[in-house]
């Protein structure tokens, strides 16, 4: 890790974090690792179908506690903290890509963006501004009130990263955000999570696609639960 960095809190701290589903039998979903995330960073973590991809994400977003270890997360122990504010934690701090996009059907892109807004306390104006500056980020000035049937699988997607960037979370998680794209509208997204990482986003991208996953500056590799750092040769 490099010196400058030395000084500085993670946005994601591992510490021996494990899950393991209790069944029976028990499984372990995921061995406890250690990692850190620093701000800026952007990181990929590939691995097949099974590995503990999604384990790894719902710990990270909030959405599964530990069964072992510690999250911190911009600095702050999560384990203590119960379900309200774990979910206000999560609204502030993480904005979500997901494969199926996950909007509105009745909604223009604009209101998309905007009710991603919902939770902060923001007042009305402000959150359309912010939903309008986001979507412009993103290469959709010219499509705010455009309904989601109406736009192309890489369009839905730009709305759902506008959606997730609004409320400039500290860390941008994405699965699969490429996963429902064909290659060349793949390519261009992947390229606009570039554009955020150099405005200085944290992101984090879950994939099972090495090609996908060779887009991170960093790349973690997962199988069968056990998460590790691939070293440059
Ligand atoms: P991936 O996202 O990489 O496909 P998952 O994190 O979903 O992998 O799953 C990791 C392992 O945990 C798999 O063996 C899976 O069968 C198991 N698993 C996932 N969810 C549960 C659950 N709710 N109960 C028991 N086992 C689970
Ligand atoms: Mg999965």
């Amino acid at each position: 890790m490099a010196d400058h960095m030395a000084s500085r809190q993670p946005v994601i701290e591992l510490r021996g974090a494990g899950l393991t589903y209790p069944g029976p039998p028990p499984v372990v979903a995921l061995s406890p690792c250690d990692l850190r995330v620093w701000p800026g960073e952007f990181v990929s973590v590939v691995g097949p179908s099974g590995a503990g991809k999604s384990s790894l994400l719902n710990i990270i977003g909030l959405l599964d506690a530990t069964t072992e270890g510690n999250y911190l997360l911009d600095g702050r122990d999560t384990a203590a903290l119960g379900e309200p504010q774990r979910t206000a934690l999560r609204g502030r701090n993480i904005g979500f890509v997901f494969q199926a996009f996950h909007l509105l059907p009745h909604r223009t892109a604009w209101e998309n963006v905007e009710l991603g807004l919902l939770h902060g306390g923001t007042p009305r104006n402000e959150r359309r501004a912010a939903a309008r500056e986001a979507l412009v980020r993103v290469g959709l000035e010219h499509r705010l009130r455009a309904m989601p049937t109406t736009l192309s699988g890489g369009e839905r997607q730009r709305v759902a990263i506008a959606r997730a960037v609004a409320g400039r979370p500290s860390l941008l998680l994405c699965d699969e955000p490429t996963g429902n794209l064909d290659s060349a509208t793949a390519a261009s997204v992947l390229s606009l999570l570039d554009e955020l990482h150099r405005g200085g986003m944290t992101v984090v991208v879950i994939t099972h696609d090495s090609t996908v996953a060779e887009h991170g500056k960093r790349v973690l590799t997962i199988r069968d639960g056990v998460l590790t750092e691939r070293v440059a040769a």
